[in-house]
Order: C-alpha cells, then sequence, then structure tokens
C-alpha cells in the first residue's frame, strides 16, 4: 500500500520500525536511513529478525544536507518521509519533500542548534508551499505532541461542545536503576526542561521560571507524583484550533534525584549550548590541538544512551488530558483520557523502554493514517486537525490502548 523512508535510527525510529513492520499490508516497502548507515544495518537486522518483515532497505544520509536529502528521495520515491531524526532537520526534510513531491511526518516541532527556542512557526511558514504542491505534512505525530493533541481532538468531536481548560499530564513513574539518565536524545530533553515554563490562560501567554510551578497529582495506578509545570509544543497549536480553551497547561513528573543532578549540571555549566574552546588531545598522540565543543553535546557522550536504559526499565508511564468544559447536555462535565505502558512490555515488543515506545507507536499510526487515505489533506497540519476516531482505534489494537473517567475530581 505504500512506500516509507525513516529518517533516523534511535530509540523512537527503532519502535516506529517495529510496528511498521507488524503491519506490512499498510508499510508494504521501508527503508531505514541515518547519519551512520552501520545503525540503520542493524536495526534492519533486528526488525526483521523480530518481525519476520523481509527487504528493509537501508542508507547513509546527513538530514541537515538538502542536496543529500533530495538524493536520496528522488531514487528511493517514497510516498511519506517519517522524520524520527531530531527537531534541528526538520526544515531540511520538509524541503527536501517539497522539492521531490514526497508527503512529511515528524513527532517534535522544529528548534535551531543555536538557540534552546521551540515553536511552530518556522514549520507553519511551510503549509501554502505544501498546499500549493498538494502534499500532506503532518507535525507532532509522537505521543506528547501527538496522542495528547488527538485526545483534546478526541473529547471535543464527542463529550465536550466547549473545552474551557486543559490539563496535559506527563508521569514517569519508572525506574531505569541509574544515578541520571534522559529517557530520549539528552541534548533535547535538557533543552525542553530548562527553558521557562509557559501556559495560555485568558488569551495569552503566562511565563514562569523553570520549574516555579509544581503540585502532587495522582495518576492512576501509580499514585501522587510532583508533577512541573512545563513549556510543551502542542498547547501552542491546540489554543489556536480549539479558542475555547480558557487555560491550557502542561505537567510532567521529574524525582528528586532527576531534578538534583540537573541543576547540577546547569550549576557547572554543561547545560550550555553555546562553543567553547577545549584543549583535545590529537587522534595521532602527537600533542593537543584547541577545539570547540558545546557542553550540552559533550554531556551527551558521557550520559547512559536511553536507548540502552530498557534491559532493567520498571514501572510505567501515565499520559493523558484532564478537560473541564462545558458538555453537549449544556451541563459543566470533566473527562480523564490516559494510556499507561510499561516499560518492561515495551522493551520485550521492541527492545526499547515506554518513553521511545509510546512515540514510536503513534509515528507509525500517523503514517499508516496517511497511507490507508484517512489523514490525507494538502498543507502542513498539527494532528488534531485531523479526524481521531480512525487514530483512537488503531492506538487500541497497535499497544497503546486508553481510558476514560468522567465527572471526576481533576486536582486540577
Ligand atoms: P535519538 O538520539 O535516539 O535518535 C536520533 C536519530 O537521529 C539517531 O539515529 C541519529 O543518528 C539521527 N540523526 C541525528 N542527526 C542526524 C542528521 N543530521 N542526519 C541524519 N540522521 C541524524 O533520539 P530519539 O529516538 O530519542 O528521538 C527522536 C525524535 O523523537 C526527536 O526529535 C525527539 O525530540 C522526538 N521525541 C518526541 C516525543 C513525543 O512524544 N512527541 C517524545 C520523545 C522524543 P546518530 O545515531 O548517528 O547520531
Amino acid at each position: 500500500m505504500g512506500k516509507v523512508l525513516m529518517i533516523g535510527a534511535g530509540g523512537v525510529a527503532t519502535v516506529a520500525a517495529h510496528k511498521m513492520a507488524q503491519n506490512p499490508e499498510v508499510f508494504t516497502e521501508l527503508m531505514i536511513a541515518s547519519r551512520t548507515k552501520e545503525k540503520c544495518d542493524r536495526l534492519a537486522a533486528a526488525v526483521e529478525k523480530a518481525t519476520g518483515y523481509k527487504g528493509i532497505q537501508t542508507a547513509r544520509v546527513d538530514a541537515d544536507n538538502v542536496e543529500e536529502l533530495v538524493a536520496l528521495l528522488s531514487s528511493y520515491k517514497p510516498d511519506m518521509v517519517v522524520n524520527l531524526a531530531l527537531p534541528y532537520q526538520d526544515l531540511t526534510i520538509m524541503e527536501a519533500c517539497l522539492q521531490t513531491g514526497c508527503n512529511y511526518l515528524d513527532t517534535a516541532n522544529y528548534e535551531p542548534k543555536d538557540e534552546a527556542h521551540f515553536e511552530y512557526s518556522w514549520q507553519w511558514a511551510y503549509r501554502e508551499r505544501f498546499e500549493k504542491a498538494g502534499l500532506t505534512a503532518i507535525l507532532g505525530c509522537g505521543f506528547d505532541p501527538g496522542v495528547t493533541s488527538i485526545y483534546t481532538a478526541y473529547a471535543a468531536k464527542h463529550h465536550f461542545k466547549e473545552i474551557q481548560y486543559l490539563d496535559i499530564v506527563d508521569c514517569n513513574a519508572g525506574d531505569h536503576h541509574k544515578a541520571f539518565a534522559t529517557n530520549f536524545n539528552p541534548e533535547i530533553n535538557i533543552r525542553e526542561i530548562t527553558q521557562k515554563g509557559l501556559y495560555w490562560e485568558d488569551g495569552k501567554w503566562v511565563e514562569t521560571e523553570p520549574l516555579e510551578i509544581h503540585k502532587d497529582l495522582t495518576y492512576p495506578e501509580i499514585g501522587p507524583r510532583d508533577s512541573y509545570l512545563l513549556h510543551h509544543e502542542e498547547i501552542e497549536s491546540l489554543v489556536i484550533n480549539y479558542p475555547s480553551i480558557k487555560r491550557a497547561r502542561f505537567w510532567m513528573t521529574f524525582g528528586q534525584q532527576y531534578l538534583k543532578h540537573l541543576e547540577v549540571i546547569q550549576n557547572i555549566g554543561m547545560s550550555r549550548i553555546d562553543e567553547i574552546e577545549y584543549e583535545a588531545p590529537l587522534a595521532d598522540g602527537t600533542g593537543t590541538a584547541r577545539v570547540k565543543i558545546v557542553p550540552l553535546q559533550f554531556l551527551k557522550a558521557v550520559l547512559p544512551n536511553p536507548q540502552d536504559l530498557g534491559e532493567n526499565y520498571e514501572g510505567q508511564t501515565s499520559i493523558g488530558c484532564r478537560i473541564r468544559g462545558i458538555g453537549n447536555d449544556g451541563k459543566e462535565h470533566t473527562y480523564y483520557v490516559y494510556n499507561n505502558c510499561s516499560h518492561r512490555a515495551a522493551y520485550e515488543e521492541t527492545g526499547m523502554q515506554g518513553v521511545s515506545y509510546t512515540t514510536g507507536v503513534p509515528a507509525m499510526i500517523g503514517a499508516m493514517m496517511f497511507l490507508t487515505g484517512k489523514w490525507v489533506k494538502a498543507g502542513v497540519h498539527n494532528v488534531e486537525e485531523f479526524d481521531p476516531d480512525p487514530f483512537m482505534e488503531q492506538l487500541n489494537t497497535q499497544g497503546l490502548p486508553w481510558h476514560e473517567l468522567h465527572d471526576i475530581d481533576l486536582e486540577l
């Protein structure tokens, strides 16, 4: 039915590749391309062994380079590019898709390398070009953003006349038995968490100091966890697409151990993203040379690789939307829709932990929605702009079942 080029061979891509291969009637041809071809080869072999899928192709590509991307897309001719590299590559990959007539999907919005700042405007600027080319671009199709936005669309379609208060709650109650590790790319993760907080209230953005606002929230099958208000990208499009929202916030849990390490990392300058000079030994051992390094990128090189956390990861994630508003009966209602994902079950199925799993599965379903003709709309769209129903159905069968609670105390 469809030919997909997946870019990236990291944790999220590993899950997405397994899930695509489990749906061979939709994903009839698959290529995995990334900066390091050996990783693509290893991933392709692991997926074929685990699923019996045959013929995954691999390639090396530098996704920062539009010419290289255009050459690869022109020769492979995919129906869709699934971008599971890093947010830095979003624009170059979108540009290459436009030049070669290819549809596009990603899981994280564009972020310039030299500025810890993410927003959709850079990608929304491509709307007209995708529209004119008759191509579909699906933005933010992981869990958050992604499923959380689809949960909101589902609530708006089936339960509410007017959504007024939206709180997205993201809990990782897992234990990987490491002193400090991030659950996805450390550079992207630390940049996100050390930013100022931001939420939407009464038609404007309200800024907070990083991790300034927090409170205990109770998560299903987990219990209370200290949850911190963060800026998160899906809020930006949701308040535009659901203008009745009076307040929208995003909360994420962090343990004290994690926060203690994060504070030290910041205090000693290891979260800096500007270049510094460093006296590095020459490869041939003949002396040293002054080289430029970015401290946060250096830190990434010494931290545990998120892909290696899976084996001993216990516990589960719980991510959902807590919504208050006016129901279809004209009365005020509350609603909580969520998924709990076990790190161990994710690892047993794909070799990756729950955070990669909860991102890779929705990326696959988003591509499936496009390839099966359910989410085809020329232009650049956030996921809540499509029909949530077929996506919600697939969540239940592809490993991320969801649960609903009505008229409960939302704690928020
Ligand atoms: P990883 O760091 O594990 O993997 C990133 C992959 O991209 C690696 O294979 C890397 O190659 C490759 N890559 C990096 N730069 C380039 C480049 N210039 N050209 C080609 N390939 C490149 O990251 P994750 O799998 O953890 O995350 C993938 C994406 O998912 C990120 O954008 C992240 O922000 C997003 N994400 C979204 C979530 C959501 O819920 N929406 C949640 C979690 C993550 P190499 O190994 O050679 O460096």
